[in-house]
């Protein structure tokens, strides 16, 4: 298989401006930028068997448990924040979710304690084994497979999964199907518009090439989802979660040429890199003094509308 050229997803075009190289294993990806609208982007786009490559247990973590406790534990925090979010901004008291990219299905198993219905959507077979996927009606396969009748689902969910998409406008022709009248997309990507993107380059954790195919801002959000009756609603650019570990891994990709380890020893999973103990040391070491200082600056980002991650609130604006 082949390396693919491909058009802009927004606009169609083919003149792009290159901007960087991202050597991970033994490739070098290409990030470019559409001349036209500003899209950032992986091109060529890497044939699907290099690319499932970059998502093998390592990513996932092991036996699917993906953080160390403490990391867990603040992960269900922010999902318990997040169902709370999505319900202030419903109207109905009980609907449908479905979650598309849902992995071991925690959002929807909270959501699902709302009495919502639920569905979810899995790509990775990894999360097989998960004695919930029946209870929460989570298939493991593509969207294309499956068929979820039109106009019945209330709020569609994308947790950092649209920019790993490599054909995001057939994502989106679909969820419009499903979507009811007046029914609500949230989707999380990291925001190539922010402080944290534009300080440190190629070095960005929220990079992560060549797993995020596409690199959006909001401004390309809305050009994107406009065309399919999508307009956005909300923005909102703070996490805890995601954004100062953004500028905390950032320094250390900088500083120490950490290249995501200290992540992934977070992440309680053995690399597949060379010896990375002593370097894992100095990032704990300094991870204490430096968290105030990146909690700080991922505050200041948001408050300027430049967000290290952003959550994108979309309705459904035509029939
Ligand atoms: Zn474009």
């Amino acid at each position: 298989m082949n390396w693919t050229v491909h058009t802009c997803p927004i606009d169609d075009n083919l003149d792009m401006r290159a901007e960087f190289l991202v050597r991970s294993r033994q490739y070098e990806f290409a990030v470019v930028r559409c001349k036209r609208c500003g899209l950032r982007m992986v091109n060529p786009q890497p044939p699907a068997d290099i690319l499932n490559s970059f998502y093998d247990t390592e990513y996932y973590g092991k036996q699917a448990v993906k953080f160390i406790p403490l990391i867990q534990y603040l992960r269900r925090l922010s999902i318990k924040k997040k169902v709370r979010d999505i319900m202030s901004r419903q109207k109905r008291e009980f609907g449908k979710a479905l979650d598309i990219g849902c992995a071991d299905g925690s959002f929807l198993f909270n959501i699902k304690q709302r009495q919502w219905d639920t569905a979810g959507l899995e790509i990775s077979p990894t999360f097989q084994k998960n004695s919930h996927l029946e209870e929460l009606n989570i298939i493991i396969g593509d969207l294309a497979d499956q068929h979820i009748p039109d106009q019945t689902v209330d709020v569609v969910t994308l947790w950092h999964v649209f920019e790993h998409l490599d054909d995001p406008n057939r994502y989106l022709r679909e969820i419009k199907r499903m979507l009811a009248p007046g029914g609500l997309v949230v989707l999380t990507v990291p925001n190539s518009d922010s402080w944290q993107a534009k300080l440190f380059g190629q070095d960005w954790f929220h990079l992560d090439v060549p797993r995020h195919l596409y690199h959006y801002t909001p401004s390309t959000i809305a050009k994107i989802i406009a065309p399919h009756g999508f307009q956005i609603e909300g923005i909102e650019h703070f996490s805890l979660e995601y954004n100062p570990y953004g500028y905390l891994q950032s320094f250390f990709n900088r500083v120490l040429r950490d290249d995501n380890r200290f992540y992934d020893a977070l992440k309680n999973i053995r690399s597949i890199r060379p010896t990375t103990f002593w370097r894992n040391i100095i990032c704990a070491l300094l991870t204490p003094i430096l968290v105030i200082p990146a909690i700080i600056m991922a505050w200041i980002e948001a408050q300027m509308g430049h967000g290290g991650t952003i959550r994108v609130y979309i309705k459904n604006t035509g029939s």
